[in-house]
């Protein structure tokens, strides 16, 4: 299979959408396999059969990549809690697994490396370091076999801009999609990075640097990210990504680290998340509207689940493996019209008591 399946770039060319399923280091969390806080993903080594079919369950729900597990599976992640030793191993399990499950289901497979939490602007020994980091994760990706790069979660424009000159490097010619987390931060009354770099400028600087596909991902919910979407489309030809976190997040609190309870008031993030989740109707609406703008890479990120998938890829047209159990309310109890329900069920008058 591998060699056979269209390119990401191709694909894009061809003015096709592409689906990445995102959010493990969550997924896991919820599951009990991986600790809240470090957010360090040992599930891969510790329960990997679990990552293969976390990959298979996103193909399923309509990913069109398997995005290799390997999000903060970096060396300041690992050294959190001490587990360095196994940096390389827990990257090219994740990777091998990718590659296995993107040919055996005609996928691409993506290499993925992200912020280092340790990025300070003007200081070239910790951007020495951070280049170190990126170019381990970048070697590793390309040996397993990966199709492209995605670097993300970037919240500074220098951080990103390393990732993409270390794909440069190191990637073999790979193409990169980069993609910036962003907050709240504004400079002169324009958006910027955490690093001070405005939106516009931010986007234009990372395409003349060679990024394939740029756009945000993580951070911001769907109502927050796609007004920036709009603004950056404006500023580049590249194509774009929008991989928002499932939240209802707002003007008011425009990033998921900003979110408060609607009923008591008190800071959510990252543990009591779950009252202002996305439903299937919130991500209909993201996929409606990243189809009218025609933004190419679309997914969700951090919260999500392989039914918000499914519902943006329907959304998208698209009929997927797990479409085949996707709702039929026809049957339904209480809510169907089926005349192989009860009399009295299509009577409604069990209805009329419940709802
Ligand atoms: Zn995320």
């Amino acid at each position: 299979m591998p060699g056979k399946v269209k390119g990401l770039m191709e694909r894009l060319r061809d003015g096709e959408t592409v689906v990445i399923a995102e959010g493990y280091l969550y997924v896991f969390e919820r599951r009990g396999y991986l600790k809240a806080g470090a957010f360090v993903p040992e599930v891969v080594v510790e329960y990997p059969h679990l990552v293969r079919q976390q990959y298979e369950e996103f193909y399923r729900a309509g990913s069109d990549v398997v995005l290799a597990f390997t999000y903060y599976a970096h060396r300041e992640k690992l050294s959190l809690i001490d587990r360095e030793r196994d940096l390389e191993k827990m990257n090219r399990t994740a990777l091998r697994m990718a590659r296995e499950v993107a040919d055996q289901t005609g996928s691409l497979m993506a290499g993925n490396i992200c912020n280092s939490n340790i990025y300070e602007p003007d200081n070239p020994d910790i951007s020495a370091k951070i280049r170190d980091m990126f170019k381990d994760q970048i070697e590793w990706a390309v040996e397993e076999g990966a199709d492209f790069i995605l670097a993300e979660t970037f919240s500074d424009f220098g951080e990103a801009l390393l990732a993409l000159e270390a794909v440069k490097e190191y990637g073999k010619g790979l193409p990169v999609i980069v993609n910036l987390a962003w907050h709240k931060k504004e400079v002169n009354g324009r958006p910027a990075t955490i690093d001070g770099v405005e939106i516009c400028e931010t986007f234009k600087r990372l395409e003349a640097a060679g990024a394939d596909v740029l756009g945000l991902n993580c951070a911001r919910g769907p109502a927050t990210m796609l007004p920036l979407i709009e603004e950056i489309q404006k500023c580049i030809k590249t194509p774009v990504a929008a991989i928002p976190v499932p939240y209802r997040t707002t003007e008011a609190e425009p990033n998921f680290q900003s979110l408060t309870d609607p009923l008591s008031g008190a800071p959510i993030f990252p543990l009591d998340m779950n009252p202002v989740q996305c439903n299937r109707s919130d991500i209909k609406e993201f996929g409606k509207r990243c189809m009218e703008l025609g933004i190419q890479v679309v997914g969700i990120c951090c919260g999500n689940d392989s039914y918000l998938t499914r519902t943006l890829c329907e959304t998208l047209g698209r009929k997927v493996p797990a479409s085949r159990y996707s709702a039929d309310m026809s049957l339904h109890y209480l809510l169907g019209t089926s005349d192989k329900l009860s009399e009295r069920h299509i009577r409604g008058e069990v209805r009329q008591h419940t709802s």
